[in-house]
């Protein structure tokens, strides 16, 4: 079984932790796929509803296991559609999720922690530091909740939202399977985005996973003083390190990943800041996503002019770097990138 938060119950486990359960309760190995199911593509809020199950089994596993449901605590709509909901585990942790529906998609960035332990100074995430890692049943339930409070299909997910995902790796990869499993969610693995601060043996261990899932790497400068400055959290890695991982895993996939970079007037929009991205990025199968950064009160950081942002994406082309510029969405309530943060269950307005 995977390692759990004990609030998180039956959510804490990944597929092998159903198994594994199963196995223990000496019962047949597709009941796995039939509480999957039920849990993740029915959304049920009890054992007893799985009525598939023996009545025995069903006891069993409530005997044993919590069955907690996400309760949302606030619900926002931005105005150009986006919506932000505050949840709250079963232990009352609370995390954000955000849902961004375009006409032909619907997008949910959910979160893979509550909190974060990186630190990174332009994000308000980890204002707080790290509160708990969620388990797979938890972030699944992010993607159920947003399908349900839009009546239509989830077409992509990112791990986007709070949380380094591959410092809790082995939750994050159950969560992505279950969303994949074309009995429960059925997310096409392409659109199933992980977003990392760049750690080094998370990059590896994904190249090596069995699925085509998408993978995303914050830079947000390619000067090391620069990156150790905004993202504490991963100051003990060097540029030329977390390059040659990029290189090793587009040879190992073939996929494209993109390289996240918030531009942070003064900071990271600089000619010099420019030349040393242009100089990392080049050679390397990956697409740069330009961000404008958000601004959080407490960080002081403002964002880069259109010009500079403008700059940059052209100075990219140039070079033969694939770049765009993201389109920011629900800034009016606080659920653009990086504005996500932890919050008490009553949200004071400050
Ligand atoms: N921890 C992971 C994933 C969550 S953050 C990571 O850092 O990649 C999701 C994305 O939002 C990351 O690319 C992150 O760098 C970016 N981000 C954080 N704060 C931001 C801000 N204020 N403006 C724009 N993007 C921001
Ligand atoms: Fe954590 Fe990502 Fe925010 Fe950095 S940007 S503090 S790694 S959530």
């Amino acid at each position: 079984m995977t390692t759990a938060n004990e609030a998180a119950g039956i959510k804490a486990l990944d597929r092998a932790g159903l198994g594994a359960l199963v196995e223990e309760l000496g019962e047949k190995r597709f009941r796995v796929g039939q509480i999957e199911r039920w849990l993740y593509g029915v959304g049920v809020g009890s054992f007893a509803e799985m009525t598939d199950l023996s009545a025995g089994l069903r006891e069993k596993l409530a005997g044993r296991l919590a069955l907690p449901s996400l309760r949302v605590v606030t619900r926002q709509e931005s105005s150009d559609g986006t919506r932000k909901y505050l949840v709250a585990l079963g232990d009352g942790t609370t995390v954000e999720v955000v849902g961004l529906p375009t006409p032909d998609r619907l997008t949910v960035c959910f979160s893979t922690q509550a909190g974060c332990a990186m630190g990174c100074s332009f994000c308000a995430t980890g204002l707080a530091g790290l509160t708990r890692d969620l388990g797979p049943g938890e972030m699944v339930d992010q993607i159920r909740l947003v399908a349900d409070d839009f009546g239509r299909r989830v077409t992509n997910a990112v791990a986007m939202g709070q949380g380094e995902p591959f410092t809790n790796y082995d939750a994050t990869l159950g969560a992505l399977r279950f969303m994949n499993n074309p009995d429960t969610i059925g997310i096409g693995a392409r659109h199933i985005t992980v977003s990392t601060c760049g750690l080094l043996n998370g990059i590896r261990k994904f190249a090596d996973e069995p699925e085509q899932f998408t993978l995303a790497v914050s830079l947000h400068s390619a000067v090391q003083k620069t990156r150790d400055r905004l993202m504490p959290g991963v100051r003990g890695i060097a540029l030329p390190d977390l390059r040659r991982e990029l290189v090793a895993y587009a040879e190992k996939t073939g996929r494209r990943p993109s390289l996240e970079y918030a531009l942070i007037a003064g900071v990271n929009d600089t000619a010099e800041e420019l030349t040393a991205l242009i100089r990392f990025a080049r050679g390397l199968l990956v697409h740069v996503n330009l961000i404008p950064v958000n601004p959080v009160r407490e960080s002081g950081f403002g964002r880069a002019t259109g010009e500079r942002v403008a700059v940059f994406q052209r100075e990219l082309h140039m070079s033969g770097i694939q770049a765009s510029v993201r389109a920011e969405r629900g800034a009016d309530i606080d659920a653009a990138c990086g504005q996500l943060r932890q919050r008490s269950e009553k949200p004071d307005k400050s």
